[in-house]
């Protein structure tokens, strides 16, 4: 029997507000325990709540760039239910009236193709506090910091088919809201985490199969992790004639695998209804097309664009694109060196390949986007070669000049095109070595252009690297050549 995956995702995305959503208290991450809850987060009798601007405003235009729509009136309700961490006794929630209305977001997959995946709607909520089970011998610490961030709950329709897909949405959910600027999507401090329901059904059958909830996974290869497990266990149980039961799961990464939390008859009945405290939220035309008028370029628009107009490959235009920062970053190389392709492979190879190795991010890149730009620039104009160009790339990574005209000017790295003495050093190579010469004389005509090798490394050693590298194959070519 062959079967196919149905994945939908609800993904938390904590927005970057400096207040709370209903309090004044600050979000900031890593504050000593309890010091950042006020009297609304806790819930404290006679309290009011008052609703955080920018949260409304981060929300919206999250739905305005996966081109949702956005509902002139939303609502909050109360989600209740007990535990430990929402002393309220309740999370403020939307049920009924979310803020976001339907939209989609387009993903790439591994084959550079693009798929749309419909997003069923997002809704404002509060986050609750931490349990900390860590620490505390047989009991459980409470850090209410994180009660009342806001968050947004974007909850896709079940359109993803593997777990390639469910990572690829989730990337590129990332990449919206941190192009926005809406979250800093810090996934190891949990500024996004996910529930991803799975289920399978025979491949052509049309009705879904039950699916299971998998709880709080926080990060893209535990999504595809869990996924995996959860499909092959689906399988399994199926065709040992056993039935999936719909429930909820948890990810365990150490075991790498999933375990049930609870199943649908020990779900709770959250006895939801609109928060007597606070006022339906109201939007009018003029504040959405402001916000719109706000909205920067989007990636899958740059994606687009650096393959339309910079001729860039999909795979490029999609590594590019990934991150703002980076996008950024490779436009103004770009805009420094005027081509486009070398500064795609420059900022993909010589740099990330050093930023991978010393564990560092973009923002953090000891050579700028200036400086990169204008290296690129003395290879296009044949000031130095590529092999000199590297040296200038490492010495810029050092701090060991201000500019890559600096760097070449202090280690003497100008390209040599002048023939006189490109030929003056294969004489003297020539000279030198009457071994290889007579090895390359006594070679086979089409043996010999390999044993070119050999002499072409001499002469650009003793140039220190600078001698053109065409020329000297060239000259050196005729040079044996007339030896023969
Ligand atoms: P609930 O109301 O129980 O939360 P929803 O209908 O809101 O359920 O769906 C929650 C998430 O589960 C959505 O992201 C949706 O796409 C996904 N989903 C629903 N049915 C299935 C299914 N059969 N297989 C996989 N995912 C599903
Ligand atoms: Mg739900």
């Amino acid at each position: 029997m062959q079967w196919e995956t149905v994945i939908g995702l609800e993904v938390h995305v904590q927005l970057a507000t400096r207040s709370k959503i209903f309090s004044g208290a600050s979000t900031a991450f890593g504050a000593e325990p309890n010091t950042q809850a006020c009297a609304v987060d806790l819930g404290l009798p006679g309290v009011l709540p008052v609703l955080n601007e920018q949260a409304v405003a981060m929300a919206v235009q999250f739905g305005l760039a996966v081109h949702a729509e956005i509902p002139e009136v939303s609502v909050f309700d109360r989600k209740n239910y007990f535990y430990p961490d929402l002393p309220k006794g309740y999370q403020t929630s939307q049920m009924y009236h979310p803020i976001v209305g339907a939209g989609d977001v387009e993903i790439t997959l591994d084959d550079d193709t693009t798929k749309r995946i419909r997003i069923h709607h997002a809704h404002l909520e509060e986050d609750a506090g931490k349990s900390l089970h860590e620490d505390f011998h047989g009991m459980t610490g409470i850090d209410l910091n994180r009660a009342g961030t806001p968050l947004l709950e974007i909850v896709s329709e079940p359109d993803m088919r593997s777990a390639k897909e469910a990572a690829a949405y989730l990337k590129a959910i990332h990449s919206i809201v941190t192009y926005l600027g809406i979250s800093d999507g810090n996934m190891a401090e949990g500024s996004m985490r996910c529930d991803v329901n799975v289920s399978v059904r025979p491949k052509g059958q049309e009705a879904f199969g039950t699916r299971a909830e998998i709880k709080n996974v926080n990060s893209f290869r535990f999504v595809e992790r869990a996924i995996a497990f959860e499909v092959e266990r689906q399988i399994e149980l199926i065709e040992d004639g056993g039935k999936v039961v719909q429930e909820t799961r948890l990810f365990d990464p150490e075991r790498d695998e999933t375990r049930s939390m609870r199943t649908k008859e020990e779900a709770n009945d959250y006895r939801y209804f609109p928060c007597p405290d606070l006022l339906p939220v109201v939007l009018d035309q003029a504040y959405l097309d402001h916000l719109r008028s706000q909205l920067p370029e989007l990636p899958a628009d740059k994606r687009a664009r650096f393959q339309n107009e910079l001729g860039l490959s999909a795979y490029d235009a999609n590594v590019l694109s990934a991150s703002r920062e980076m996008a950024e970053f490779f436009e103004e190389v770009h805009r420094v060196c005027g081509d486009a392709k070398q500064a795609a492979n420059w900022v993909q190879g010589e740099l990330s390949g050093a930023l991978n190795r010393e564990n560092l991010s973009i923002q953090n890149s000891p050579v700028s986007a200036q400086q990169l730009g204008e290296l690129i620039s003395r290879v296009l104009d044949d000031t130095i070669n590529g092999k000199a160009a590297k040296q200038v790339f490492q010495a810029l990574w050092n701090g060991q000049g201000e500019s890559a005209d600096a760097v070449i000017e202090a280690k003497g790295l100008k390209q040599v095109t002048d023939t006189g003495a490109i030929e003056a050093m294969i004489d003297q190579v020539i000279a030198e070595s009457p071994a290889q010469v007579a090895q390359y004389r006594d070679s086979e005509p089409e043996k010999r252009g390999k044993m070119i090798g050999y002499f072409v490394g001499q002469v650009m050693k003793a140039s220190r690297g600078t001698a053109n590298p065409q020329q000297v194959n060239g000259l050196l070519k005729e040079k044996l050549d007339a030896l023969l």
